[in-house]
């Protein structure tokens, strides 16, 4: 008889496990474990042996903060010698925000960490929950991937490079900037080149610091002094989402004053992209140059969510901010491509 892999579902809410209710779906403590209960095929001995922790409390991801991040780092840490791999149950929303993390906070991860949900919740009929529990605890089983993944509808992905693109499709997430780790149809086809390589050092937790973080969205006609005060004595990491390649309206008169003081106060500055596709390019255009001269760091082709979870992560493992700079442009975990 085959040897049955192990799999821990941590299920920390989200839709998936919601139940309805006079307010709308929410998630209710209990009320999952039973819905798996009426899954017969779970028990098949061609899907892994799994156990279920359910976290406290069950949140909708719209919730979720750097302490449930590293409360689920945490779980996973505990008990990974206890098992073959880990599939996170979570909500769609904030979802690409967790693995980006839980990539930053699981140093040395050589198990696969697969997050997964649903748009509709496994209690429903039309639910897509089944699909992508059933996958997930397969993959996870697999152990092929040693990195923190994604799958949704039939799309296997990096974490940090996965970005939520539909509030209604079942096929609601994807990657543009980096290749599917693996696509799902009859069979899962890995594709292995786009897949990291795990690391053999052994796995520690880098838990993350509640360091101020912000992200702030340029549009036509934005009047950047409005957010001095902020940029420049409150916040420690800024993602800036620019227009296409790294350009900001104004060519920068306005705000270069402000991320040069934002730098001197000791902020890091991450220049991003609004396109989900392509990457950002400091000095390919004169309106984005200033901003290299400035003091800010190009997120190349990172995602906000990347790059959210990149701040907080260097912000609190005690390197000072010209390091933190540095490393904002290299590959820490897969999370952008270096040109
Ligand atoms: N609001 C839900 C959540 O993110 C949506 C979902 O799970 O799809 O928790």
């Amino acid at each position: 008889m085959k040897n049955r892999k192990k799999v821990l579902i941590i299920y920390t809410g989200g839709t998936i496990g919601m139940k309805k209710t006079d307010k709308g779906y929410a998630p209710v403590s209990g009320f999952f474990k039973e819905a798996l209960s009426r899954i017969d095929d779970l028990a098949r001995d061609d899907v892994p042996l799994w156990e279920l922790y359910e976290m406290s409390p069950l949140l909708d991801s719209s919730d979720m903060t750097v302490s449930e991040w590293n409360s689920i780092a945490e779980v996973i840490y505990n008990s990974y010698s206890d098992y073959d791999g880990f599939v996170v149950l979570h909500g769609t929303d904030t979802m690409a925000y967790t693995a980006s993390a839980l990539s930053f906070i699981l140093d040395g991860l050589d198990k696969p960490v697969v997050l997964t949900g649903s748009q509709i919740p496994l209690s429903e009929v039309r639910s897509d929950g089944r699909d992508n529990l059933i996958t997930s605890l397969i993959i996870a089983g697999d152990g092929v991937v040693g990195e923190v993944c994604l799958y949704f509808s039939g799309k296997l992905l990096r974490g940090n490079r996965a970005t939520k693109m539909s509030a209604d499709d079942l096929v609601a997430f994807d990657s543009p900037n980096y290749p599917h780790l693996a696509d799902v149809g009859i069979t899962i086809k890995y594709n292995y080149s786009a897949i990291a390589e795990g690391s053999d050092g052994g796995i520690s937790l880098k838990p993350l610091s509640n360091v101020p973080i912000g992200v702030l969205k340029v549009f036509p006609g934005i009047q950047f002094s409005l957010f001095e005060s902020i940029m420049t004595d409150k916040l420690s990491g800024i993602v800036l989402e620019t227009f296409g390649a790294g350009n900001i309206p104004g060519g920068g008169g306005e705000l270069i004053p402000i991320i040069k003081r934002a730098f001197s106060c000791g902020s890091v500055v991450a220049v991003c992209s609004q396109c989900p596709s392509g990457t950002v390019s400091l000095g390919a255009y004169e309106t984005s140059s200033a901003l290299k001269g400035a003091g800010a760091v190009s997120g190349a082709d990172m995602t906000t969510e990347a790059a959210v979870a990149k701040l907080y992560y260097l912000f609190s493992i005690g390197i000072d901010k010209s390091e933190i700079k540095e490393r904002m442009e290299q590959n820490l975990r897969g999370e952008l491509t270096l040109i």
